[in-house]
């Protein structure tokens, strides 16, 4: 699981020692040790994780959250406070940390948090699924076809999805309703076809082929 952490701790011996404990880990941490780089590091998109230690000088770990989620940023972030402080622990969740850790923490405790989190938020972070003219975005299900956005619905998005996981490769029809349809759904016999259609309608006609008997696949492009 390599993820880039921004970690954001003003002291210099628990900063060191847990950015050396994430790098032991396979994590690539780039550390800040104040509010005002953390804003503009979390900005950058870089970080798939944030790892926000409270008690900070000037711009405390809160106020940097506060913001963080005022800009409808989503990143995961695991706020760190001290063993006293059960308030910045309830403030923290409340304004949209996903876990705390109280110090002193043992690393082993810091990369399960880190594990759970980054696990819960799975899908973001993922790949772009691409064949060169139609792309989606798995992390907030968006599609595009020539760089235009394009609206679907659940089920074609699903569809979508499941043809560009391997461009060139055919889907058979049974394939593609077990990826669109839940097992309660009533799937009409038709049913691939009239997404397929509606596909290519919002798209272009040879955005998805269908290969006789066999099913339909992306052109890889
Ligand atoms: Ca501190």
């Amino acid at each position: 699981m390599p993820m880039r952490i921004l970690l954001v701790e003003d002291d210099p011996e628990i900063g060191a020692a847990i950015a050396s404990a994430l790098d032991d880990a396979g994590m690539a941490a780039d550390w800040v040790q104040n509010g005002t780089d953390a804003l503009a590091s979390i900005e950058t998109g870089e970080f798939e994780l944030v790892l926000l230690d409270i008690g900070l000088p000037g711009q405390d770990g809160l106020s940097v959250l506060r913001q963080v989620r005022a800009r409808r940023n989503n990143i995961p972030v695991i706020v760190i406070t001290a063993r006293d402080a059960v308030e910045d622990r309830i403030s923290g969740l409340d304004l949209g940390a996903d876990d705390y850790l109280v110090k002193p923490f043992k690393v082993s405790e810091l990369m399960a948090r880190v594990r759970a989190v980054a696990r819960r938020h799975a899908g973001a972070g993922q790949p772009l699924l691409s064949n060169g003219s139609l792309t989606i975005d798995p992390a907030d299900r968006t599609a595009e076809h020539n760089g235009r956005p394009v609206d679907l619905t659940g089920k074609e998005y699903r569809l979508l999805h499941a043809l560009l996981i391997s461009p060139g490769r055919i889907y058979s029809r049974e394939e593609l309703e077990s990826k669109v349809y839940t097992w309660n759904e009533e799937v009409s016999s038709n049913a691939v076809e009239v997404l397929i259609h509606s596909l290519r309608k919002k798209t272009d006609k040879a955005a998805i082929k269908n290969v006789r008997g066999l099913g339909w696949m992306v052109p890889k492009e």
